[in-house]
């Protein structure tokens, strides 16, 4: 469930139809047995959040009948989605101690992980991150847990944000370098990482970019899709981000198993983004298409298959 101060409600439904097929094709993508949905909610998080809204909206999810479940996202909070849980039980993303997976971000940034030595393994032919240099654009919620995995298997690792505190908090932990936000993406290393905001890939970025391999959690990177097509061409390994970035909802539909979460089992979901990507690199040299084509390709063929599990009559 996002909340944003949209300003016309047409705004809002363009923004939660798109939100949706996104969604369709990161579930598909990552195997899991659920279609792809979002809710947009107009309104400023910052200003307009009461109980009575988020009350409201649960019952009004609860109405779906399950049809609909709902999770974090932007301008939404673990805390929100527990205040929503006394109406419903299709709010998934509740705290651990009430039995739901709790913050996303660190299953996220474990999945980019795995993107990345997936990626790395094609290019190099090793997925070991050791003595590789990788560039992490948003030292935030996804990308601080990003550089701890990336620290702890040997790389050198470079960080931005427009946040200094977020950096220098990181610095302090990790032996990292720092840089402006502008520079982040012009960096000569083997990854550039986007962790931040979406649209980083565009007309005046891409000629800029220095990096063999493209592979974060940021929604929508390519701010237009020709923008996946040019990086195919400049010979850059685009991860497509909904393929990278589904830890989050894999370890939040973890917590739909009759007997709960369980962070052992959804992490070890979580490590399969590896193969996934793996996948969409083999399709993408078998039809000779981009990257953000074939993951195209691998989530569509999937709703196709089990549509046809679905009309079966049984
Ligand atoms: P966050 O808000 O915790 O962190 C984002 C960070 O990026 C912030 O520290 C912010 O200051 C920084 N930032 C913003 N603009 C910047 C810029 N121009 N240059 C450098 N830094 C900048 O968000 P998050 O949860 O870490 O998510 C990061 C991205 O990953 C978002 O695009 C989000 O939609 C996506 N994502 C997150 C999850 C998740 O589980 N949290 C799942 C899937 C996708």
């Amino acid at each position: 469930m996002r909340m944003w101060p949209y300003e016309t409600e047409a705004d809002a439904l363009r923004d939660a139809v798109r939100l949706a097929r996104g969604m369709t094709y990161k579930n598909a993508a990552a195997e899991l047995p659920y279609g792809g949905g979002k809710c947009v909610v107009i309104g400023d998080p910052k200003q307009d959040k009461t109980e009575g809204v988020l009350r409201a909206l649960g019952r009004f999810i609860n109405r779906l009948g399950g049809l609909y479940l709902t999770g974090v996202d932007v301008g939404t909070t673990v805390q929100d989605m527990e205040v929503m849980r006394m109406e419903s039980p299709y709010v998934v993303t509740i705290p651990e101690a009430m039995g739901g997976p709790g913050d996303s971000a660190p299953a996220t940034a474990f999945g980019v992980f795995q993107g990345i030595r997936a990626c790395l393994r094609e290019v190099y032919g090793s997925p070991l991150p050791q003595g590789r240099t990788v560039a992490v654009q948003g030292a935030g919620a996804v990308g601080k847990e990003l550089v701890r995995y990336l620290v702890e298997t040997g790389a050198t690792v470079t960080i931005a944000d427009i946040d200094q505190e977020k950096t220098s908090v990181l610095a302090a932990h990790y032996a990292v370098n720092v840089v402006e936000p502008e520079e982040i993406h012009r960096l000569d290393v083997d990854v550039y990482s986007p962790c931040a905001m979406g649209a980083v890939l565009n007309d005046q970025t891409l000629p800029e970019l220095r990096c063999k391999i493209v592979c974060g959690s940021a929604n929508n990177q390519l701010a237009e899709e020709r923008h996946g097509d040019l990086l195919a061409q400049r010979a850059i390994l685009y991860a497509p981000d909904y393929i990278v970035s589904a830890g989050g909802v894999i370890s939040g539909v973890d917590s739909l198993n009759p007997g709960g979460f369980n962070r052992q089992r959804a992490m070890e979901k979580v490590s399969h983004i590896y193969k996934t990507m793996a996948n969409v690199m083999a399709i993408s040299k078998e039809q000779n298409i981009p990257t953000y084509r074939a993951a195209s390709v691998l989530a569509e063929q999937r709703i196709a298959m089990i549509r046809q599990v679905k009309s079966l009559a049984v």
